[in-house]
């Protein structure tokens, strides 16, 4: 049996192994989770499901104890529920509509979406349109998915960088039961949250939106101070947000059974995942990267 503390990295899921390749790679991070893509996450093409192996996949986390429904499948960056432009909009919810039914396919019941963005229309027209590209997408597929908005950086246009705008977008929806939140340390230290003091942004949050309505965390360092909206993901100890406050959010007993997903960058093609989990469960190593090196 995997010990209990949720944690694992995104994972790839390629030919030929496909979703049974996806768990493998994850097991030999020593992950007890993951997430993943159902296809290329810039394109809406898609390998049928009855090709990705997802019964050998599921046998394999059943026979290491892993708990399918914990994984997390994260939507195509393609997803423009914000923007103003019909074609895009449709495109949208079409794609995000398949990727709900290919989510429950996996046994996952979590699917995390970047709410979009309004490109100039308005950071209100941008809620209303996510809000109302949801309930196009989950009016069409009736499962038990839920889809988490990540919290944004704040880039560009981006909507969801701010509590108060995920707020609006699950107010707006009529499918709220079926609506969450995915928090990604970097991306809040990006848009300017303290994200040092855990407990009162927790509190602020609670007050916003709702803690129950937490579903994923991606724990990232950052290339940038806060506040920066760049939206750099930096390796564990190697950016400005560093391990000590990252480690509080791993254990935090709020977070206690969801999933932490590192989406931190590959080290000259090499995935970092192994020591960055390991440092997660059994502390800190200085310089751990210097093996990479070699
Ligand atoms: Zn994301
Ligand atoms: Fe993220
Ligand atoms: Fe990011």
């Amino acid at each position: 049996m995997l010990d209990k503390l949720l944690i694992g990295s995104h994972v790839a899921m390629n030919r030929p192994k496909y979703f049974l390749g996806s768990v493998e790679e994850a097991l030999s991070y020593g992950a007890t989770t993951f997430m993943f893509y159902t296809g290329a996450p810039q394109n809406s093409f898609r390998v049928p499901l009855e090709q990705c192996k997802i019964d050998e996949g599921r046998a394999l986390m059943k026979e290491k104890g892993m708990d399918e429904t914990k994984i997390i499948v994260h939507a195509p960056y393609i997803i423009n529920l914000a923007s103003a432009k019909e074609e895009t909009f449709e495109m949208s919810v079409r794609v995000l509509t398949n990727e709900l039914i290919r989510t429950a396919a996996f046994g996952a019941k979590t699917l995390v979406l970047h709410p979009g963005s309004h490109v100039g229309a308005g950071l209100d027209f941008g809620i209303e349109r996510i809000a109302k590209g949801l309930d196009l997408a989950l009016d069409a597929v009736d499962n038990d998915v839920t889809i988490a908005l990540e919290t944004m950086a704040g880039k560009g246009s981006e909507v969801g960088s701010r509590f108060e705008e995920l707020a609006e977008i699950i107010k707006r929806s009529k499918h709220q039961e079926r609506l969450g939140v995915c928090l990604d340390t970097c991306h809040m230290s990006d848009s300017g949250y303290d994200i040092s003091s855990i407990d009162a942004l927790m509190e602020e949050f609670d007050r916003i939106i709702g803690v129950e309505r937490i579903k994923c965390l991606h724990i990232n360092d950052s290339k940038n101070m806060r506040g920066a909206r760049k939206d750099r993901h930096a390796n564990i100890g190697y950016g400005e947000i560093g391990y000590d406050i990252l480690n509080k959010y791993v254990h935090y007993e709020l977070f206690k059974d969801v999933s932490k997903i590192l989406e931190t960058p590959y080290i000259d093609d090499l995935a970092p995942y192994k020591q960055e989990i390991s440092m997660f469960k059994n502390g800190y190593v200085e310089h751990w990267m210097d093996e990479f090196k070699k």
